[in-house]
């Protein structure tokens, strides 16, 4: 059968209608969508997606350090912000400018941008699956409408990540509003940590380490976000708003209009039993990518690289089966896991050896090290010089805290929190 032909011919008759059918078009989906056609315009490929656009509702940033040169071709015909000034970074005891160029994209810019690459017929759009196999996907009624099967030759899963039990951490919780100024706010550079504000939980009970988020989108335009490593994931939607109104308003930004909001509540590994969470999200012969797929960095629980790096994998191996896609993202899966053992430990320092009100003190020595330790750090690469460098000196921490998280796993993560941000399965 010629590639040219209809993807709707009986799969019995001639063979799958899909060469890939990729289930859920969040960061990770998307990618793999795009990096499949560019690699191999003619392979029938579908993206299902729940949702009615591509990536939900976020804000992408990373460090152009992050990625490869090919990384960074994948993104190239999106829409984003650039910064070629590097960075800011504000602490209770100093401010340091770095180098590193920052890129910034929202998930509106990252559909549009799918729409135009990918081909019509491969989008699912407001298409839930109901089942996955190794050969295709149900999917769920539409509103008007039969359900129906995908048949395919390979299945990637890439529906969101879910807190597991077998999983141990905290939570990096956050409220961001990108707002429209009335003058010219005068940044040139993003901050990425203002951690000079009241190191307060977002319940206002004890500690976290806080910062606030700050991307001058436009020269009107700025995205204001209060991030916390919190031990529990509760998101006061309330409390943080009006903590961006207070720092809004220090800023004299006070006119002006809303033009959008984003929330996160992202865990922070410390630890935990991969096998077995694995054995609980894997489906047979489906291959397993994105967050759900531990392809997180375990301190930062940012995925554009790893998502990148995956997505130009599968493109590479276009012509696997399911079962071998499954085993080859099965062990990239192990070996993630084991590459990034060391920010585990670092989050057990964070979490278990720090107090939450002193957690700023471990990202405030952090940030005195050289820029290319802090750029293999973000892109997860640290070598071992980079290693014993952040643990070297005088610990931000109480010694005999520190030996003890060494040893300790962290608290199960679970999902009890008020105001959760819904998980989707
Ligand atoms: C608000 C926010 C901001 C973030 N900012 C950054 C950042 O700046 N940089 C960074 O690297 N990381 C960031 N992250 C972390 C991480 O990169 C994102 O969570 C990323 O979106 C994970 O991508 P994913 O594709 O693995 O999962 P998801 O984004 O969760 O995508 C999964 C998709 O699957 C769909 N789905 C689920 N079930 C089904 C089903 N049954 N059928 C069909 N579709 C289904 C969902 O609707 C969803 O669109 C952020 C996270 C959040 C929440």
């Amino acid at each position: 059968m010629s590639t040219a032909e209809p993807a709707n011919l009986s799969a019995t008759q001639f063979g799958p209608q899909f060469d890939c059918v990729i289930v859920g078009g969040g960061l990770a989906g998307g990618l793999i969508a795009l990096a499949l056609h560019r690699a191999r315009p003619a392979m029938r490929i579908a993206l299902v997606e729940a949702g009615r656009t591509i990536g939900g509702n976020h804000r992408w940033s990373w460090f152009e350090s992050d990625l490869s040169g090919e990384g960074q071709a994948l993104l190239a015909g999106f829409r984003k912000t650039e910064w070629n000034d590097g960075y800011d970074v504000v602490f209770p005891d100093y401010r340091r400018q770095l180098a590193t160029a920052y890129r910034s994209m929202a998930s509106a810019d990252f559909h549009e941008g799918l729409v135009r690459a990918l081909p019509e017929e491969a989008l699912y759009l407001g298409r839930k699956a109901i089942s996955l196999d190794t050969h295709g996907v149900d999917l769920a009624a539409p509103e008007f409408g039969e359900p129906e099967r995908l048949e395919a030759r390979c299945v990637i899963d890439c529906r969101s990540f879910a807190p597991s039990r077998h999983l141990r951490g905290g939570w990096q919780v956050f409220l961001g509003r990108h707002i429209r100024l009335d003058k010219p706010h005068g940044l040139t550079r993003p901050l990425i940590m203002d951690a000079s504000v009241d190191q307060l939980a977002p319940h206002g009970n004890g500690g976290a380490y806080r910062f606030v988020y700050v991307l001058p989108l436009g020269v009107h335009d700025v995205f204001v976000e209060d991030t916390y490593y919190a031990d529990d994931p509760d998101l006061d939607r309330s409390a943080l708003s009006g903590r961006i109104d207070q720092y809004a308003n220090a800023q004299g930004w006070h006119e002006g209009q809303i033009v959008g909001h984003e929330a996160g509540v992202l865990p922070v590994l410390t630890g935990g039993d991969f096998s077995a969470y694995l054995d609980s999200v894997r489906t047979p012969g489906v291959a397993i990518a994105g967050a759900r797929g531990g392809f997180t960095h375990p301190l930062t629980s940012y995925t554009m690289c790893v998502a990148v790096e995956n997505a130009l994998a599968v493109a590479r191996e276009a012509d696997l089966t399911g079962e071998q896609l499954a085993a080859m993202f099965e062990s990239r899966a192990r070996r993630h896991w084991r590459r990034t053992a060391y920010y585990r430990l670092l989050a057990r320092m964070l979490f278990l050896a720090a107090k939450p009100e002193k957690r700023v003190e471990v990202f405030q020595r952090f940030y005195r090290l050289k820029r290319g330790l802090i750029e293999r750090f973000y892109a997860a690469r640290s070598g071992l010089f980079d290693k014993l460098r952040v643990l070297a000196g005088r610990p931000p921490v109480p010694v005999p805290a520190a030996i003890a998280a060494m040893f300790k796993r962290g608290a199960p993560l679970k999902q009890e929190a008020r105001n959760q941000i819904p998980m989707e399965n």
